[in-house]
C-alpha cells in the first residue's frame, strides 16, 4: 500500500525525441515536471559518448549515447522542456541518433546513480587567509554543469595509487563581484575555497597541484533548495570555518534574488583573526547594504580582541537571531565542524526554531 501511495506520487517518466537539420542535431527532453531549469541538466560528452543526466525532484533522468560527433552544446531553458542542440561532425542525414549506451533511458532514483566524473583543469590558485586558497577549475569545453546553490560536488585524486574523495562546495569568486549564478568565466569556472591541513590527507595533494593539471569533479548534491529561501524576511547565517562556503552563494542569492529580504546575518566563528576567510569583503559588503550584518566571534582571540568570544552558546544566539518582527519569515543555516553543528542545532531547538526554519549542511 504504501509503495502504491509512494509510486502514484513520485513524478511521472521523462521522455526524449529528436529531430535534424543538415548540420545540427536537437535532444528534446520532456521532463514533465515544471520546476526544471539550467541547474538541473548536466551534459558529458567524453570518449565518444554522450551522458545528459536531468534531476528532477529526487529522480535522475540519463541520456546516454554512443554518438560520434563533434558537438557544442546549448541548453535552453523552457517550462520543463529542456532542448540540447549538438553540431554534425560532417552534413548527413542521421537515421537515428547514435547508439544506446549503460543506462540509456532510465529514471532511478538519484541516490542510486552514483557518482559521474569529469576531468577539471586548475586554472589559478590565490592565497585567502595563511591556510586557505581560492582555486579556480575549469570544466571541459562539452561539458555543461552548473551547482546549484547550497549543494557540493566531490574531488578525486589519486594518492599513492588510492583514489580519493572529498566534498566541496563551490563559492563565488568574490563577495562583492555582480552575482551571476552560479559559475563565472563563461559558466566554464568553478571556485572553491579550501583549507590546506598540513597533515591531512587530501588538501596536501590538491595543494601540490600545478596550474593546468587536472583533477576529477562530480555532479552536484546535497538537499539544500533555493525554494527554501522563498519570501524570507530574516536569514541568519552561523557559520564555522570553512563552514562559511555555503554561505557565499546563500548570501549573494538572496540579497539579489529575495525581495521578501530585510535582513541577512552571519555570526561567522573562527579560532583566531588570521583565520577569518574574506573578512574585509565581508565588512564592505555589511558597509555598503544596510541589510547585512557580519559578527565575528573567536574561539582562541589574542587578549586585545574586542569582539565576541567562545564557541557556539545559547547567550550567543539569543542575542544574534532576532527577528525583524514576531511574524517574520526566517531561515537560519549552520554549517562548520560537526560538533559545532550539532550544537548549533540543539541550542536553536531549544530557542524554540521549528525544524523548518534550520538547515545545517552536512556531508
Ligand atoms: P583530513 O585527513 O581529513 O584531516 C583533517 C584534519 O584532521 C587534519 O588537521 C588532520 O591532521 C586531522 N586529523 C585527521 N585524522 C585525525 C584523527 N584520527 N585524529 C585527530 N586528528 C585527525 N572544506 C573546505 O576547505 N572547503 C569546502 O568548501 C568544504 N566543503 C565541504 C562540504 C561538505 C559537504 C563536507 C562534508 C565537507 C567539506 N569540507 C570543505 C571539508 C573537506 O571535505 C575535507 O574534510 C577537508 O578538506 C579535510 O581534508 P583532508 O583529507 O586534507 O584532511
Ligand atoms: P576550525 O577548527 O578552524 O574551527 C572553527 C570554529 O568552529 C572554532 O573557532 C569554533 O568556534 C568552532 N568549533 C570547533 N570545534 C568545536 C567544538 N568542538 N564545539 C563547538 N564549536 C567548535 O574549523 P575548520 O578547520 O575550518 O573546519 C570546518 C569544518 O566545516 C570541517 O569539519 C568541514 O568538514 C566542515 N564543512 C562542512 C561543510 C558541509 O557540510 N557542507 C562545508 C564546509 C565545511
Amino acid at each position: 500500500q504504501v509503495t502504491d501511495t509512494l509510486a502514484k506520487e513520485g513524478p511521472s517518466s521523462p521522455s526524449y525525441d529528436w529531430f535534424q537539420t543538415e548540420s545540427l542535431v536537437t535532444i528534446v527532453i520532456y521532463t514533465k515536471h515544471k520546476d526544471i531549469n539550467l541547474d538541473s541538466v548536466i551534459i558529458d560528452h567524453q570518449d565518444d559518448s554522450f551522458r545528459a543526466e536531468t534531476v528532477i525532484k529526487d529522480r535522475s533522468y540519463l541520456i546516454h549515447l554512443g554518438l560520434f560527433i563533434f558537438f557544442s552544446v546549448q541548453v535552453v531553458e523552457n517550462v520543463g522542456k529542456i532542448e540540447i542542440v549538438l553540431k554534425k561532425k560532417e552534413n548527413t542525414s542521421w537515421k537515428c541518433l547514435g547508439h544506446p549506451l549503460v543506462d540509456h533511458n532510465s529514471f532511478i532514483p538519484k541516490k542510486d546513480t552514483g557518482l559521474y566524473y569529469r576531468k577539471c583543469q586548475l586554472i589559478s590558485k590565490e592565497d585567502v587567509t595563511h591556510n586557505t586558497k581560492l582555486f579556480c577549475l575549469m570544466l571541459p569545453p562539452s561539458t555543461h554543469l552548473q551547482v546549484p546553490i547550497g549543494q557540493h560536488i566531490y574531488l578525486k585524486l589519486t594518492i599513492t595509487g588510492t583514489e580519493i574523495v572529498k566534498p566541496y562546495t563551490p563559492v563565488s569568486d568574490s563577495l562583492l563581484s555582480e552575482f551571476q549564478e552560479p559559475i563565472l568565466c563563461n559558466n566554464k569556472c568553478i571556485y572553491f575555497l579550501i583549507k590546506i591541513y598540513p597533515a591531512g590527507l587530501f588538501t596536501p595533494e590538491l595543494d601540490h597541484l600545478q596550474i593546468g593539471d587536472c583533477i576529477s569533479v562530480s555532479n552536484p548534491e546535497g538537499n539544500f533548495k533555493k525554494s527554501q529561501l522563498q519570501e524570507v524576511e530574516d536569514l541568519f547565517l552561523l557559520a564555522a570555518g570553512t563552514g562559511f562556503t555555503p554561505m557565499v552563494k546563500i548570501l549573494n542569492y538572496a540579497l539579489t534574488h529575495i525581495p521578501s529580504l530585510r535582513k541577512v546575518k552571519l555570526m561567522f566563528f573562527n579560532k583566531t583573526e588570521d583565520d577569518i576567510i574574506w573578512r574585509s569583503q565581508l565588512e564592505e559588503l555589511a558597509f555598503k547594504d544596510n541589510r547585512f550584518d557580519v559578527e565575528f566571534v573567536l574561539s582562541e582571540p589574542i587578549s586585545e580582541w574586542n569582539g565576541k568570544r567562545g564557541y557556539i552558546s545559547p547567550a550567543l544566539l539569543s542575542e544574534f537571531l532576532k527577528r525583524s518582527s514576531d511574524k517574520s519569515k526566517v531561515l537560519i543555516c549552520i554549517c562548520g565542524p560537526t560538533p559545532f553543528t550539532e550544537q548549533g542545532i540543539r541550542l536553536l531547538h531549544d530557542l524554540n526554531f521549528s525544524k523548518d526554519e534550520i538547515h545545517s549542511f552536512t556531508a
